[in-house]
């Protein structure tokens, strides 16, 4: 396909731009505003995590009209791309969502779920401000939010050309980073021609477990490149599941349990894959496994009844059960209560992946004083969270307003990452002909700085920081 390039506008207007509205200089809360003509489309529509004065900001105005947004774009339905959804329905949004059909079933358990994670934070909230006679606060959005929003979705096959608004159409590549996740392909043709604007969204890696590796994209004018490990390469999957092995292998000498913090959706699968894969070799047997979230239980689910779009081999060809033998999935909270009589020989698989809420923290709370147990981190931490404290060597954790000695041994496995590391980065930049112009997104500023610099010196890029409400125009 050739590409008319615009190379004078004149005093036309400018018909085609993207703002820069989350995610700048941080991993969380990715939004975007794309200008293509009259109309206006976001790209994402995620939840800032992290720091609590982080996640206020989610509470703050959206930095344009809701209701004057056409559609949204959707790359995943990780909750820092897909969280604010709701919102921004409840405000106004009247248009379609238009994303990667396993991302719609996706978001049909994750976004109802949020909307109860927000109300049960602002009753808990409540329930001390009515103590100290303080006013009440609103949930971000409530499940029956979430719920309102869905019939909006519009799920979308891979490597299919679908038109947003007029003149402006999309295209989802596979991305190899969740069951679902889409490289964007944004083109806009008017009278002056055709330009492309390539998001990354997130990127797996070369060699994930499960998914398979990003699609390559050869044709673009513009890069909006992710860069979460920009300044770090992850180990090798082999050394990784030397290093996993190993510290199943300790922690049954030691007699203690395993907590693994996970994202619902991805990261759990992953283990899930490898803890059949490698059960034998790794001693698994001798273990109970609990994979105790109902999210990722569904999740699971979701990837089960998409067995097309990624490596499905760990699943019972005829129930679609994972194929391990000594696995517990507790939906329900007597269940997973039930856990906490495990004082060895339990691996626990829970939500949240960063530790900022869900089950795992009650499972840290029981387990982290003991030194015979073992956590073992297998995600990014985003600074501020209890996961990160962990990661960084925290001494001790507070959990609901007690402070706990933190005696578990702590373990980052690295090379499990559902992102690419800064040689995927630079590889996946690398098949663009044309050396387009590239702006970094969704990293801290480390990683971007780090990532500049690859991208200047070894790919001769021109490569721009994105800032926050930084407008480009392509043309
Ligand atoms: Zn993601
Ligand atoms: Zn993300």
């Amino acid at each position: 396909m050739t590409i008319r390039r615009c190379s004078d506008t004149g005093n036309r207007p400018v018909t085609f731009s993207i703002t820069f509205l989350g995610a700048t200089e941080q991993v969380t809360g990715s939004l975007y505003q794309i200008n293509a003509g009259d109309h206006v489309v976001l790209l994402e529509c995620g939840m800032i995590q992290g720091r609590g004065e982080d996640e206020a900001r989610n509470h703050k105005a959206f930095p344009l009209d809701p209701k004057a947004v056409d559609a949204v774009v959707l790359s995943h339905a990780h909750i820092d791309h897909s969280g604010r959804i709701p919102l921004l329905v409840r405000q106004g949004f009247g248009g379609n969502i238009y994303t990667q059909h396993a991302t719609v079933e996706l978001c049909e358990i994750m976004l109802p779920d949020s909307g109860f994670l927000h109300e049960r934070d602002a009753e808990w909230q409540n329930k001390k401000r009515r103590q100290r006679g303080e006013s009440y606060v609103m949930p971000l959005y409530t499940k029956a939010d979430a719920e309102a929003c869905l019939s909006r979705f519009r799920g979308v096959d891979y490597d299919h050309e679908q038109e947003v608004v007029p003149g402006l159409s999309v295209r989802f590549l596979d991305a190899g980073h969740i069951l679902g996740a889409a490289v964007v392909e944004l083109t806009y043709r008017d009278g002056s021609g055709e330009r492309r604007l390539v998001f990354s969204g997130d990127l797996g890696t070369r060699d994930s477990p499960v998914m398979r590796p990003p699609a390559i994209v050869n044709e673009a004018d513009y890069v909006v490149l992710e860069s979460t490990y920009g300044d770090r390469l992850h180990r090798n999957l082999a050394d990784t599941l030397a290093e996993f092995r190993q510290v199943i292998k300790a922690a049954r000498e030691e007699g203690g349990n395993i907590l693994i913090p996970s994202f619902a959706v991805g990261r759990t699968q992953d283990l899930l894959y490898l803890f059949s894969k490698h059960w034998q070799e790794w001693g698994l047997n001798h273990w109970n496994i609990f994979l105790d979230s109902p999210m990722a239980i569904q999740a699971t689910e979701v990837y089960a009844k998409n067995r097309d779009l990624y490596d499905a081999r760990f699943f019972e060809t005829d129930t679609f059960r994972p194929r391990l033998p000594n696995l517990r999935m507790t939906r329900s909270p007597e269940e997973s209560m039930s856990i906490n009589r495990e004082t060895a020989g339990a691996i626990i698989i829970a939500a949240s992946g960063m530790c900022t809420g869900g089950r795992i923290r009650h499972h840290l709370k029981n387990n982290i004083g003991r030194a015979e147990n073992h956590v073992v981190i297998v995600g990014f931490q985003a600074a501020g969270t209890l996961g990160r404290r962990l990661v960084d060597g925290a001494k001790t954790v507070t959990l609901w307003g007690d402070e706990y000695a933190v005696k578990a041994r702590v373990h980052t496995i690295g090379g499990l990452s559902a992102h690419a590391d800064q040689k995927d980065l630079l590889d996946w930049y690398s098949n663009f002909r044309s050396r387009p112009p590239v702006y970094l997104v969704h990293g801290e500023t480390a990683a971007q700085e780090a990532l500049a610099l690859k991208l200047r010196h070894q790919n001769k890029a021109v490569v721009s920081i994105a800032k926050f409400g930084q407008r480009v125009e392509l043309h």
